[in-house]
């Protein structure tokens, strides 16, 4: 079991780094040393908050969160061999340290004029071409406004695909429409491979809905009347857990919070998935629930939204 207060080299170090300390029953409070808020006009309190039983932190005045060891080498702790003892705690080294990558993201609405331009330019210049990209939405999710959901028609290996942009204006995936190869979906590289449309806004959304695929996902977001105010999440594959802990991490270490895993029928080891994921949970925030669910037909909710919970 991790218990910080028993690591006395990193109590020392913050004692040492912030005139403010505090323990509560969960957690340490300091000041936060990536936004400086010692040095506001009335600095009477800290607002970087460590877990004393899971090796993150979060600081509510700047938003930057992340593991313990990143916070401790930034900010000048050398023991290497707490470093090393921490490192067993923490589980999913693809879990970044978010601060460090925050981009400046454009509003919703700019990313949908982005994506509203890429459809006409490629009408313009393909009329026919843009007629398949738009019957073929049709059929996979009836009459919607694509533009909603951040689509827009390209070529890959000169192939007609549909591209998915997630509302952090990254270009995730494309599933060709016409086939090449045996390739269905290119995932890009360099980007957190996560396909999602609605605004981030994790104060007004408290149940989370993660999908395989991006049609899944849209399906059930549109037709499905088992989630309603969710935010819906295609991964893009099967990093369920990956998902799970980065919105921990970097939204949910204190509020409550409902995944709910949708899995397509051919996972035959979701018990291990949501096994690992309660457990992956209940060491950062007991608030978090994880529920799971499959398809009543067909091999995905892209076929038809209906599911059933395991
Ligand atoms: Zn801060």
């Amino acid at each position: 079991m991790f218990d910080i207060t028993k690591i006395h080299p990193i109590i020392n170090h913050l004692k040492a780094i912030s005139n403010y300390y505090k323990e509560t029953n969960n957690e340490i409070i300091t000041f936060c040393n990536y936004c400086d808020d010692s040095t506001r006009h009335k600095a009477d309190h800290g607002h970087l908050y460590i877990s004393k039983s899971s090796p993150v932190f979060h600081c509510f005045r700047c938003s930057a969160s992340g593991t313990l060891i990143r916070f401790l080498i930034d900010s000048g702790f050398e023991d290497q061999e707490v470093l090393t003892y921490l490192s067993q705690f923490i589980k999913y080294r693809t879990v970044k340290d978010y601060y460090k990558i925050k981009k400046t993201v454009p509003r919703i609405n700019q990313i949908k004029e982005r994506v509203i331009k890429l459809n006409l330019e490629f009408e313009q210049k393909d009329f026919i071409k843009y007629n398949m990209f738009t019957n073929y939405l049709k059929s996979r999710l009836g009459n919607v406004n694509i533009s909603d959901f951040l689509i827009s028609p390209m070529f890959f290996y000169e192939k007609l695909s549909c591209l998915f942009t997630n509302s952090e204006n990254e270009d995730v995936v494309l599933r060709l429409i016409e086939p090449y190869k045996d390739i269905r979906y290119h995932l890009f590289q360099e980007t957190s491979g996560r396909y999602y449309f609605q605004d981030v806004d994790f104060d007004k959304y408290h149940r989370v809905v993660l999908t395989e695929g991006p049609f899944d996902m849209l399906s059930l977001y549109l037709y499905s009347d088992e989630f309603k105010d969710c935010f819906f999440i295609s991964l893009n594959g099967k990093k369920y857990n990956s998902a799970l802990e980065w919105l921990i991490l970097e939204y949910f270490l204190i509020d409550h919070l409902e995944v709910n895993f949708v899995f397509d029928n051919d996972v035959t080891k979701y018990r291990t998935y949501l096994f690992r994921a309660k457990a992956l949970a209940k060491n950062y925030n007991e608030n978090v629930i994880i529920r799971g669910w499959k398809p009543i037909i067909g091999k995905d909710t892209g076929d038809f939204p209906g599911v059933v919970e395991l």
